[in-house]
Order: C-alpha cells, then sequence, then structure tokens
C-alpha cells in the first residue's frame, strides 16, 4: 500500500508485534478501534490515538472501529457523539475513510453458535453503508448483563453491600494488601437473586455493588475485587431510563472488544495496570472465539496546550473561549475552524512516533508541518489588516489600472488573477513611518516602495487630521514600472502590499496566538494562571475583493501576513469574518 501522508510507513513496537503475528498468520484480519467517551470534544492527543488505531488498520487492510464509550450517563452527552463522529471524519478524510467501520442502524450483538457453545457478536459495516452508525458500548448492556450473571453462577463476582467509602477503606494501598468484604462470600444463589433486584431497581444508588472476586491481597489495586457493577438513577442518553446499573469501564471495554470481534485494544499508557483485569474478565468467562489483547503507548502532550477534556470544559464553562470548537483550543473542532488542514495535523501527529515512555512534543513541529502545507497549498491573496488610507493622486476617479497578480506561486503552473489598481489604495499602517528607524525600507518621508504586482509610488505629501492622526498619504504612482513597461526594471528596497479602496470588502479578522504564555502549563498548579491575554485579536481588515465569496474551508496566504481562513460559524457574504490560521514564521522562537 502507499502511504501518502509520509514517504515511508511508520514503524514502532505496536506495528513491529502486529507484522510478526501476521507473519505467523495468527490473524487473518485485523480489528482495531476508537473508543471516545462522549463527554467532551476531542483534542490533538486524540489524535495520536486515532491515526495509530486506523493507521494499524489501514497498514494491515483491517478495520477500525469508532465505538463510544458511554457507560457512564453521568457526564455524558448525544451532542458530544455527533461532534466527536464528524471530528474523526475530518481527520481522516481522504486517508483513512476506508477502515471506519460503524454497525447496522441499531443492530445489537446476537447469539450464533461456534464450537457447540452459544456465542455473542456485533455486525460491523463501512461506515458509508447507508443506515450505518458507530457501535456503542451501552448496545451492549443487555449482553454484559448475561455475562455479569456467567460470572456470577461461575463463584467470580460477588454483589457487596459495602458504601462507597468503606470499599475504599477495604482496598487497602500499594504497601498494604486489602481486606476481604464481609459479603465475599455470599451464596451464588443470593447474588444472582441480589444482582437481578439490583437491575429491577429495587435499591438506591450505592445500596449494592457488583464486584469480582480476585485477590484482596494482590499487588495490583486493580486485582482488589474491583467494581463491576454500580447502581445508578440516571437517564442514558442513548438508553434512557432502561438501566438503573451501569457497568464500570474495565469491565465494558474488554468484553465490548471481544463483541466486535476486536484484535487489537490501543490505548494509552494509563491503563498498563488495568490490563490484567481485562485479561481475568475474559478468561473467566472462556469465551469461545479468540479474545482481544491490549497494548499501552504513551499520551501525545505538545507543548503550550492544554489539555484533558476535564480542563478543556472548563475553560469552555468559565467563557474564557467562545466553545468547545473556539479556533484557539487544541480541540479538532477548534483547529479545523481554526484553517489547520487535516494532512498536516496527520503529518505531523505521525511523526512523533509511538512510543512506551511519557514525554512532551515541541508545538513548534506541528506549525512547522501548517506552514509546509498550507505554503503548496494556499493561494496568494492581497489583505490589509490595520488600514492606511494612500491616494494615488495621479489616478484619476474611476479610472482602473489592470494589474495580474499570481495566485499559486509553488505550483509547477501557476494561474493569475486581475487586480485593479485605483486613484485610493490602503496600505498598512506599519508598512510607513513618518520617522522611519535605521534600515526602514517601506514607505517615508522623500522615499520610494514598490506596490507588489502593480508599480513603484513615491510619497508626495502626508495629511493629518486635528489630533495629529495621519489620514492620508499622498502619492505618485510611477505607472511606467509596471511590469511591461520600459522602466519596470527599476529597482526599489522596499515592496508592500495593498488593496484597492473601491474594489476590496471590509472584514473582521481574528488574529490567534497561543492560548498559554508557559510551555508546560499542565506543570503550573492552576493552568487558568497561565493564559494568554493575548490570545485574540479583532481587527477590521481590508481584503481583496473575491475573498468576500470565498467557501469555507479554504485557506488562503494573505501576502506577507500569514494564512487565513473564512469563519466556520460566523462568517457570512454580508460579514465576512476570517480567522488567522498561522502566521508566516514563527514568532515565538
Ligand atoms: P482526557 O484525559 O484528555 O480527558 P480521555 O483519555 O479521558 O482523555 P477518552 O475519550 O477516554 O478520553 O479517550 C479515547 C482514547 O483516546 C483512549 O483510548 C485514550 O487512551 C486516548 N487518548 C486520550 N488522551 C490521549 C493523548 N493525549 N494521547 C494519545 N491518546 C490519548
Ligand atoms: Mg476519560
Amino acid at each position: 500500500m502507499s502511504a501518502e501522508d509520509n514517504p515511508t510507513l511508520p514503524s514502532d513496537f505496536i506495528r513491529d508485534i502486529i507484522a510478526s503475528q501476521v507473519a505467523e498468520k495468527r490473524y487473518t484480519n485485523i480489528v482495531t478501534r476508537f473508543p471516545p467517551e462522549p463527554n467532551g470534544y476531542l483534542h490533538i492527543g486524540h489524535a495520536r490515538s486515532i491515526l495509530l488505531n486506523f493507521g494499524v488498520a489501514r497498514e494491515n487492510n483491517g478495520q477500525c472501529n469508532l465505538r463510544f464509550d458511554d457507560t457512564n450517563p453521568a457526564k455524558e452527552d448525544a451532542h458530544f457523539v455527533s461532534a466527536i463522529t464528524a471530528d474523526i471524519r475530518w481527520l481522516i478524510s481522504g486517508w483513512g475513510d476506508a477502515q471506519l467501520t460503524f454497525k447496522p442502524l441499531g443492530a445489537v450483538p446476537v447469539a450464533h453458535q461456534i464450537n457447540g457453545q452459544t456465542d455473542y457478536k456485533v455486525t460491523s459495516v463501512p461506515a458509508d453503508t447507508a443506515q450505518a452508525e458507530p457501535f456503542t458500548a451501552s448496545d451492549y448492556f443487555e449482553q454484559l448483563y448475561a455475562y455479569a450473571l456467567e460470572l456470577i453462577k461461575r463463584g467470580k463476582a460477588y454483589v457487596c453491600d459495602l458504601s462507597p467509602e468503606d470499599t475504599e477503606k477495604y482496598r487497602g494501598t500499594p504497601t498494604e494488601p486489602g481486606k476481604d468484604s464481609p459479603y465475599r462470600n455470599r451464596l451464588i444463589e443470593e447474588n444472582l437473586d441480589l444482582f437481578q433486584r439490583m437491575r429491577a431497581g429495587e435499591f438506591p444508588n450505592g445500596a449494592h455493588s457488583l464486584r469480582a472476586k480476585i485477590d484482596m491481597a494482590s499487588p495490583n489495586l486493580w486485582l482488589r475485587d474491583p467494581l463491576l457493577y454500580r447502581i445508578r438513577h440516571i437517564t442514558h442518553h442513548h438508553t434512557g431510563d432502561k438501566w438503573c446499573i451501569y457497568p464500570l469501564y474495565d469491565y465494558a471495554h474488554c468484553l465490548s472488544d471481544y463483541l466486535e470481534g476486536v484484535t487489537h485494544s490501543l490505548c494509552t499508557l494509563e491503563f498498563v495496570s488495568h490490563r490484567p483485569l481485562y485479561d481475568w474478565v475474559l478468561a473467566s468467562l472462556e469465551l469461545p472465539r479468540p479474545v482481544p489483547h491490549q497494548y499501552e503507548f504513551a499520551k501525545l502532550i505538545p507543548t503550550y496546550t492544554i489539555m484533558s477534556k476535564r480542563n478543556l470544559l472548563r475553560l469552555v464553562q468559565e467563557k474564557k473561549v467562545t466553545g468547545w470548537d473556539d479556533p484557539r483550543m487544541p480541540t479538532l473542532a477548534g483547529m479545523r475552524r481554526r484553517g489547520i488542514p487535516a494532512a498536516a495535523l496527520r503529518r505531523f501527529v505521525i511523526s512523533t512516533g509511538i512510543t512506551t515512555h511519557d514525554g512532551i512534543t515541541d508545538i513548534a513541529a506541528m506549525e512547522h508541518a501548517v506552514r509546509d502545507e498550507l505554503n503548496q497549498s494556499a493561494e496568494r491573496r492581497l489583505a490589509v489588516l490595520k488600514p492606511v488610507k494612500l491616494v494615488l493622486t495621479n489616478i484619476a476617479e474611476g479610472e482602473i489600472i489592470n494589474c495580474e497578480a499570481i495566485n499559486n506561486p509553488q505550483s509547477d503552473a501557476p494561474t493569475k488573477r486581475p487586480l485593479n489598481l485605483t486613484r485610493e489604495v490602503y496600505i498598512e499602517q506599519d508598512d510607513f513611518a513618518e520617522v522611519p528607524p535605521p534600515k526602514f525600507h517601506r514607505l517615508k518621508p522623500g522615499g520610494e516602495v514598490r506596490l507588489k504586482y502593480a508599480c513603484i509610488i513615491a510619497l508626495d505629501e502626508i495629511i493629518k487630521d486635528e489630533s495629529g492622526q495621519v489620514t492620508e498619504l499622498h502619492c505618485t504612482a510611477q505607472l511606467d514600472t509596471r511590469s511591461g513597461e520600459p522602466n519596470s526594471g527599476k529597482k526599489v528596497k522596499g515592496t508592500i502590499h495593498w488593496v484597492s479602496a473601491t474594489d476590496s470588502i471590509e472584514a473582521e479578522v481574528r488574529l490567534y496566538d497561543r492560548m498559554v504564555t508557559v510551555a508546560e502549563p499542565g506543570k503550573e498548579e492552576d493552568f487558568m494562571t497561565v493564559l494568554n491575554p493575548q490570545s485574540m485579536e479583532v481587527v477590521k481588515a481590508r481584503l481583496e475583493f473575491g475573498l468576500q465569496t470565498a467557501v469555507t474551508g479554504t485557506v488562503f496566504q494573505f501576502e506577507r501576513l500569514g494564512y487565513f481562513t473564512p469563519d466556520l460559524v460566523d462568517s457570512t457574504a454580508d460579514k465576512p469574518v476570517y480567522n488567522r490560521t498561522i502566521t508566516l514564521r514563527d514568532t515565538w522562537a
């Protein structure tokens, strides 16, 4: 297979393991899954997990299920399900679409016979199939409940009446063994009866729990009779009020993987100590099909980036940003709205590799990937962010001097567009200095400068208002210095950008910068204290006329200024709003 995003396919310890298993013919089909909890938006860290799971599937002609891990109704919401699905589709579009698998609409695990035993499996279909939807762990609640009854019957689970606080006390510490619950040796019949009544809603929250019967003295705290089910009288966004007992992550995850036929369950390092429990649940049920295996890798944590949904939620709730998709947010939705190309994000994330040690990744590498991508793909336009008016006194009002600008200088076949030079134009305030510093090669008294794609101009007169503010710069256009004219070879030291005053539009432009002022906000006691107060500046800019109707999703280079894109949410033809995706150069280095 080809890897358009990477000249060579990535390699890492997980891919190496899978390659050797495939060589031994242990698997005929590699199935991975990406299992977000619908309790917030996906962030740049999740991109590593998505690209690993889809990448492994892609390189092995396998599949990757999108499964919502919706076992905790207290924090979850259906809105997050659709947002996360859209974000994943955006990130893998044109790269891993073929690997994305859903289930047929409404499908749940169905029974079939295998090796003389009843087994359960849920069907998977390509995500672009009509009538398909993402997998959800809550679709398996009935089956997970049946497996729990089976564990009880096998003497491997019991109903415990300890309060949550006492359960905690009995657990012990990493250095001291735990203590058996007084309910540990309940008879199987009694456990079955109580668990069925838990489901029937006979008990209030916290009155009972279902626990695995493993080993209260295990050095691994996760094996000290971990909770499998809790009573929670809460409405679930997907199952409504059907259930009042909810399975815990460690119980639901391994069995969800099994029901979907997942072969490799790839997750982050904090789950290393959970792996024995993952394996214990599957082994205890003596399931008829091959069971999935869990492998762990380090999280992606970029510098200058606030991580974790909990912290991002705080930014939203405390209105430090306009929402989860604020272009300053490190969410996939925020980055898309900011104009970051999915291909650049993929290239960056894949280049950071997959390891087993936690580390921090320089965000400059991501910015570099974005600039690299946009330098190739973005068409050039002219725009003036902080305009000052310039009058070319030798051009008549209404007169149009036809010029041409290049759209895509990086292309093998560059194209051009017409540009109208008129009597009144705008230039950038910063490109003029009445008292110029040394080596100032832009517009200054007695000086000459080239208006890009047009001609050289000479400054004649500075017009000010009563307060001394510059209101207009009167200049002479040297029309014989235009391309194709006799004096076109004339040299001046500075070239500046401009837009026609009559052939341009006004637009709101939002200039974004990093959200925090320190490289590792996670190390602060409270990241809120290191928020960058200048993370957004709003200016009233003038843009080349054609930018009024630009299609959302298109990113342009405004020459000399950076990369900009129409805002997905707020921009309209009447009131265009542009976001700065990124500056042309790293201003932090
Ligand atoms: P957060 O801690 O940011 O709230 P989470 O781990 O709670 O994230 P989930 O929705 O549970 O979020 O994560 C889905 C998958 O993404 C999990 O398999 C998790 O291991 C992985 N993941 C989460 N954060 C990162 C990260 N920074 N780098 C790589 N993978 C991650
Ligand atoms: Mg989580």
